[in-house]
């Protein structure tokens, strides 16, 4: 198997002890039903359940919380360990992580924190979140969900597509506009517990890969909460959604790192034992190159990544340099996974060997939580700026 060299970033002996944990964990309990979670497009509701009680649906939040009380390095670890067996995995743990179950962290108060994070640091309950609709993808300041205060309550009308986790969901944390005329400023955030009456999941997506974690529509029809689901002030939801967005782009690179990981362990294996011309093909200097060019790229995709997961834990702003790791991961991923497949030739295009599905699996890395086009964007406004 394949390791990055990691001395620059000397992980600490948990660190080392939480990778291989998980990573044991992944070969035990994810690998054996890999395929058939993937044709089936099944939710892995049992793997899930585990993931709580080894506190990964809690990673990053605080023990008085549930939570693991780690930090942002340890989460890329374990996204990338589970990911590099099945990114459908990584994906569910992402979404509930870093972006349903921080929301409420950085946006809510003690009693919202206390209420939801610690019932989904816990695992007792799984989390998404809603900001995509069908008419606001890259432009998310578009949305048309409204809500509307009706005295001790607010009323939520429209439709969120394309969301993690929806259809299985405990809590939702959705961006509704409360005012129109203020724009990416009148925008908020709400908690929507599931069965509460108008709101219900729609189209459960068919998708390319990734296939095991559930992406669906949400439907919001005049559905009443209680005004104190409300998270943080009214107006603030956009600006929260665009701090969340810091953190969960560094777990889509930690996915995306996981995903190329997987692809580059099963070439260097595959071009070792395949035989062309009375030769391994890893004898090709041809396959050498691709080999070379695929370690040393996922390596750099690795230490954007760690640099931005570090700045996190140090508490500084990441803005650029989770675009960055976002960036460079997913297309570099993208390409490794595209090699992988490559090395494999004809077999690299048939399900009995994992390249194909690292190959469907990666290509959502440079789309969701924006865009491989919305990070350069992001980066040049950072880099503009200046310092
Ligand atoms: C599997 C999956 C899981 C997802 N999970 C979630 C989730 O949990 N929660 C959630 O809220 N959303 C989720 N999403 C939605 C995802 O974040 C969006 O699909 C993504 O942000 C892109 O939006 P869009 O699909 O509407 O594409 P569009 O915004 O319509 O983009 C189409 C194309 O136009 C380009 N483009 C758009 N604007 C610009 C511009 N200004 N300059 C240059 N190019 C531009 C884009 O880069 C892209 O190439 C998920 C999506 C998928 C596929």
């Amino acid at each position: 198997m394949s390791e990055p060299t990691t001395h620059a970033y000397a992980l600490t002996e948990e660190q080392e002890d939480l990778r291989r944990e998980v990573r044991a964990f992944a070969q035990r309990e994810i690998l054996p039903n890999v395929m058939k979670w993937d044709e089936a497009s099944e939710f892995p509701h049992d793997v899930v359940k585990k993931l709580g009680e080894m506190g990964l649906l809690g990673v990053i939040f605080p023990p008085e919380l549930n939570g693991a009380g780690l930090g942002y390095v340890d989460y890329v670890l374990a996204i990338e360990e589970l990911s590099r067996v099945d990114g459908s995995i990584g994906i569910i743990v992402a979404a509930h992580n870093s972006l349903c179950t921080n929301h409420i962290m950085l946006g809510g108060n003690d009693e919202q924190r206390k209420r939801w994070v610690s019932k989904l640091a816990s695992g007792e309950w799984l989390g998404a979140w809603g900001l995509t609709e069908p008419g606001s993808g890259s432009d998310a300041g578009g949305a048309r969900t409204t809500a509307v205060k009706r005295g001790d309550t607010w009323v939520i009308n429209g439709n969120k597509t394309f969301i993690t986790n929806g259809t299985y969901a405990d809590c939702t944390v959705v961006l509704a506009v409360t005012d129109r005329e203020k724009g990416t400023k009148g925008i908020s955030a709400f908690v929507v517990e599931k069965g509460t009456k108008g709101f219900r999941s729609g189209k459960k997506e068919n998708k390319l890969g990734l296939r095991a974690s559930d992406t669906s529509e949400l439907i919001f029809e005049d559905c009443e909460i209680p005004a104190e689901n409300l998270l943080g002030k009214e107006g603030e939801g956009f600006i929260d959604a665009m701090r969340v967005l810091d953190g969960g782009r560094i777990s889509i690179a930690a996915l995306a790192l996981g995903i190329a990981r997987g692809a580059l362990d099963a070439a260097l294996k595959y071009a070792k034992e395949r035989k062309q011309f009375n030769k391994s093909i890893s004898e090709f200097q041809a396959i050498q190159f691709k080999l070379a060019d695929m370690a040393t790229e996922l390596d750099a995709a690795w230490l954007l990544t760690m640099r931005a997961a570090n700045m996190k834990d140090a508490g500084l702003k990441t803005t650029l340099e989770s675009s960055m790791a976002k960036l460079y991961s997913s297309e570099a991923a993208c390409r490794i996974c595209d090699e992988c497949v490559q090395i494999h030739g004809g077999y690299g295009f048939i399900k009995d060997y994992p390249a194909e599905k690292f190959y469907r699996d990666v290509k959502l890395c440079t789309i969701g939580e924006g865009t491989s086009e919305i990070q350069r964007i992001v980066i040049a406004r950072e880099i503009l700026k200046g310092k």
